[in-house]
């Protein structure tokens, strides 16, 4: 009996002990994913304010046809599809 009881106390140790590790791995799991989750909202935040700037440019930098020699950028008066617009890799927009 008594060999029983250490048997059985030595058992919960060792299983209390491994509950403990595993515990702890998954802590620094959560803890990696909660500093990734971070990560991305900033990332997502600046995507989404770089989206915007260069909505903003597309929208100064618009395509003007009220020239008879052809179409011009209608900030910067360069032939359109102007250098501006060239650098953000803009195709021209639907003139439909
Ligand atoms: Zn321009």
């Amino acid at each position: 009996m008594a060999d029983d009881t250490a048997h059985l106390i030595t058992s919960l140790q060792k299983g209390y002990l491994e509950a403990t590790a595993e515990l702890a791995v998954a802590e620094a799991e959560l803890e990696r994913l909660r500093v990734v989750e971070t990560a991305s909202i900033g990332a997502h935040a600046l995507l989404a304010d770089a989206e915007a700037a260069i909505a903003r440019v597309r929208e100064i930098h618009g395509r003007d046809d009220s020239n008879p020699h052809g179409p011009w950028c209608g900030t910067c008066t360069n032939v359109w599809p102007c250098a501006t617009w060239r650098a953000l890799g803009g195709e021209e927009p639907d003139r439909g």
